[in-house]
C-alpha cells in the first residue's frame, strides 16, 4: 500500500470550508476559506451569487495539543438581488459559530461542561492550561444565556428535581418525553413554580415523575385527568425498597452456615490451643547464667522496683485473670 499525504483540512470544521494556511508559534492560528461562491438570502431564500465584500472573522476553537487554538475565516458577504427582499447585504453562515460568536459552539460545550462540575475561577484555571482563554465572568455570561425553548403544546413531559449549583441550589427541570430534550428549568422543587408552568401546558396527557409528592400533588391540581407514571429509576428504587422490606420481614436477623448447611441453631465455638511443638522446644539454647560483672562476679538483677505484694500489682494481677477466663483464649492462669 502506498500512503499518500493528505491537504485537504476540511474535516476540521464542515464540508464547505478549507483550510489555506496555518502559522504556529505561541498559539495555533488556521486561516479558513468558504468553498461556496453563493448563498441562500435568509429571508427570502433566493441563491445569490452577487459578492458584496469579505472580512476575517477570528473564532477561538477547542485547543490542538493545549496550545490556544483559533480560527481565521475569511468570510463571504452577499447582496440579494431580490428587489422584493427587504435584505440588501447579508453575511454567510457558519455552521460551527452564530454570526455574533467568537468562540466555536465546540469550545462553548467544553467550557460550559467544565463549569458545571467546578466554579467558574476553577475552570478558567482548568481551561487555561488546555489552551483556552476565558474569564470567569465570561463563563457566567455564557451560562446566563442558556435559553429553554419552551413548547406550549408539549404532550408527555418527564419532571425532575435538580441542583444547579453543587446541590446548593434546587430547580424544577421539565423534558420532552418525545426526545428528552429540556424545555424549562423552573426555580424551587416544592410545585409552586410547576403548578404555574402547566397551567399554561394544558395539552399535556403524561407526566413521568419522581415520588416527590410536591410534584404529584401540582399535576393532580392543574390537570386532574393527566397520566402520572413513575420514572424508570424511581421504579426500580421503589422495587429494591420492597424487596429489602421483605428480606427483612422473611428472614432471621442472623443466619448461621457451616460447611454449606444453613443451621438451625447457633453453632457451638471452638477455640484452638495451639500446643508447641516438643522439639523445637528441644532445639532451643538459652544461657541461664547469670550476668557478671568486670571482676567475674555474678550480678544480681535488681528487682526492688517493683514491689510484687503491693495492692497496685496485685489488683493488675487479679485484673488480667479475670480478661483471660471471660476470652477463653487462654488457659486461665493458676
Ligand atoms: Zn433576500
Amino acid at each position: 500500500m502506498k500512503y499518500k499525504e493528505i491537504t485537504d483540512y476540511s474535516f476540521f470544521l464542515d464540508k464547505d470550508h478549507y483550510v489555506y494556511d496555518y502559522s504556529e508559534t505561541d498559539s495555533l492560528d488556521i486561516f479558513i476559506k468558504s468553498r461556496k461562491h453563493s448563498c441562500a438570502c435568509p429571508q427570502c431564500g433566493e441563491e445569490s451569487r452577487h459578492l458584496h465584500a469579505t472580512y476575517m472573522r477570528k473564532i477561538q476553537d477547542i485547543p490542538i495539543r493545549c496550545k490556544p487554538t483559533c480560527l481565521h475565516i475569511n468570510v463571504y458577504k452577499y447582496e440579494c438581488d431580490n428587489p422584493e427582499c427587504g435584505t440588501k447585504v447579508f453575511t454567510e453562515p457558519l455552521s460551527f459559530a452564530r454570526t455574533s460568536q467568537v468562540r466555536t459552539d465546540a469550545l462553548n460545550t467544553l467550557i460550559l461542561g467544565m463549569a458545571m462540575f467546578m466554579s467558574n475561577e476553577g475552570a478558567s484555571s482548568v481551561l487555561k492550561l488546555l489552551g483556552v482563554t476565558v474569564s470567569n465572568d465570561t463563563i457566567q455570561r455564557l451560562y446566563n444565556r442558556i435559553k429553554f425553548e419552551d413548547d406550549p403544546d408539549v404532550e408527555a413531559v418527564g419532571i425532575d428535581d435538580v441542583a444547579t449549583r453543587k446541590g446548593q441550589t434546587y430547580a424544577t427541570a421539565v423534558y420532552d418525553l418525545k426526545d428528552h430534550h429540556m424545555i424549562a428549568l423552573l426555580g424551587g422543587r416544592d410545585g409552586t413554580t410547576l403548578k404555574e408552568w402547566l397551567k399554561e401546558h394544558k395539552k399535556i396527557k403524561v407526566v413521568a415523575r419522581d415520588r416527590a409528592s410536591s410534584y404529584a400533588k401540582a399535576v393532580s391540581e392543574v390537570l386532574p385527568e393527566c397520566v402520572q407514571v413513575a420514572d424508570r429509576f424511581h421504579l426500580l428504587q421503589n422495587l429494591m425498597e420492597h424487596l429489602k422490606n421483605i428480606f427483612k420481614n422473611e428472614l432471621p436477623p442472623e443466619i448461621f452456615i457451616r460447611g454449606g448447611q444453613v443451621l438451625d441453631t447457633p453453632p457451638k465455638k471452638i477455640s484452638r490451643e495451639k500446643k508447641a511443638d516438643e522439639s523445637v522446644i528441644q532445639q532451643l539454647n538459652y544461657d541461664n547464667t547469670p550476668p557478671t560483672d568486670a571482676y567475674g562476679n555474678p550480678v544480681d538483677y535488681d528487682d526492688s522496683a517493683n514491689n510484687y505484694n503491693s495492692a497496685e500489682k496485685k489488683r493488675q494481677a487479679e485484673n488480667r485473670k479475670k480478661t483471660k477466663d471471660d476470652t477463653g483464649s487462654t488457659k486461665p492462669v493458676e
